[in-house]
């Protein structure tokens, strides 16, 4: 079989010549590196200040409709300054040009403020394939350290309910985070539904001392009373996760219709939700239309049907495949009537778009407009009416943007030069298990590698 390759140039004589182009492309790169930092420090304070919160789910997705930089190379950027904000060493390395964004971009895996001075050190002494190993290995002490962790958190786990001498019953215990995590939304959930109502009701009335809110831990043990009942009265079954998930809007027409209608919009457990969310439920819901007199009563029930049907909803995915908010590329999706169908919009393949839940509820709850345009296209607007393109328009870049670059860095008082990020490393062979060993806190007993 022939093996197909690239001839290989004959290596070029010694010359001042390559050795300036050398010394030019480890100048730039440090400028590069030094230019990275500022970038990551703009990075870390429009993230902190929630600069991408304007409709778009992160930062990352932000970046990748505005700078063009796919998800993984956005999330990366984002993780690198979020994390350079507490390492304020490797930070300023990097804005020296002294270590590259890669090392920079490997050690943050792995660096906390107080390993921070020691991972520097491997930084500057070791290439970058050896802080890629260094890394490599650090991560397997942490996740066997993680590892133990986790083991004594389950063998620690407990719960304990036993009845006091008045009758009431106690209870403690420990749960793992996981378990943890998910008891809390249950109750979060369940003292949601049972407390909701009442902070809107409340609100508007004198405070009753009878009907005062009770206290967070009252409201707790409440919750938790109504987890059991419901566990109970669904033995134990999770259902389907359509089941699970679904919720069932009782609204009056009029409301639907027009949100600044007054009138009935709640879920079918009684906590109230705004009109522009019922909206929303009922773009892509199954339907069933109750009619009530003026007292609230029911005096009709219709059939219950989707609000799209299956084939349509099928060919909307085929077309649209993933959300069509710009910069949104989540696969999972709702479909949003344009014009809803309470005001007469038809449910067609024209005026549906898929929005993922995100931004099924930008549209509908946070002032974010999308209309079709007359040759079909989608003109998506912010709550200030500006429009958000799919593509952004570009930014000017100066003329010679390396030389920009150089004044901007001289200005700064930056000296880089092509041994600026240069290793101290001679040559001699890593041993990454000793290097551990000697760096990192947790490394104890038999050597990870
Ligand atoms: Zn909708
Ligand atoms: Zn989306």
């Amino acid at each position: 079989m022939p093996i197909l390759s690239r001839p290989v140039p004959a290596p070029p004589q010694p010359s001042a010549d390559l050795d300036r182009l050398g010394d030019e492309i480890a100048e730039l790169s440090a400028h590069l590196d030094a230019a990275t930092a500022r970038l990551l420090a703009l990075i870390r304070e429009f993230d902190a200040r929630g600069g991408w919160n304007t409709g778009f789910s992160s930062c990352a997705a932000w970046l990748g409709w505005r700078v063009g930089l796919d998800l993984g190379a956005a999330r990366e950027r984002v993780r690198v300054a979020r994390a350079l904000g507490t390492l304020p060493r490797l930070a300023e390395a990097l804005a020296r040009g002294e270590l590259s964004y890669a090392k920079v971009r490997a050690l943050t895996r792995v660096a906390t403020p107080e390993t921070e001075a020691r991972l520097l050190a491997v930084g500057r002494a070791g290439t970058a394939a050896h802080i890629e190993r260094i890394v490599r290995g650090w991560r397997r002490v942490d996740r066997q350290a993680e590892a133990r962790q986790a083991t004594r958190q389950h063998a620690e786990r407990g719960l304990h309910v036993y009845q006091d001498d008045d009758g009431t019953v106690v209870v403690r215990g420990r749960l793992t985070s996981e378990a943890g995590a998910l008891l809390t939304r249950a109750l979060d959930a369940a003292r949601e539904t049972l407390y909701q109502r009442a902070r809107v009701t409340g609100g508007a009335t004198a405070p009753d001392p009878a009907m005062a809110l009770p206290t967070r831990a009252q409201q707790q043990a409440d919750a938790l009373a109504l987890l059991a009942e419901t566990a109970l009265h669904h033995e134990i079954d999770p259902g389907a996760p359509g089941e699970r998930y679904q919720v069932v809007v009782h609204v009056d027409a009029a409301v639907l219709a027009d949100p600044e209608q007054p009138g009935q919009s709640v879920l079918e457990e009684g906590s109230h939700v705004s009109a522009e969310t019922s909206r929303r439920l009922a773009c892509d819901a199954s339907r069933v239309v109750m009619r009530h007199d003026d007292e609230g009563r029911i005096v009709e029930v219709g059939a219950r049907t989707r609000t799209i049907p299956p084939a349509l909803r099928r060919a909307l995915l085929h077309r649209d495949r993933s959300c069509r908010f710009p910069g949104c590329h989540v696969r999972v999706g709702q479909g949003h009537h344009v014009r809803h169908w309470a005001q007469g919009g038809p449910t067609t393949l024209g005026n549906l778009v898929l929005l993922c839940r995100r931004h099924h509820h930008a549209v509908h709850e946070e002032g974010y407009k999308v209309a079709r345009g007359r040759d079909g296209a989608l003109d998506f607007r912010r709550p200030d009416g500006r429009p958000l393109p799919e593509v952004p328009p570009t930014v000017p870049v100066p003329p010679d943007p390396v030389h920009t670059l150089h004044v901007q860095h001289g200005a700064l008082g930056l000296q880089l030069h092509p041994r600026t990020a240069h290793p101290t490393w001679l040559g001699e062979r890593l041993d990454v298990g000793w290097a551990l060993d000697v760096l990192h806190p947790r490394a104890v007993g038999p050597r990870p590698c």
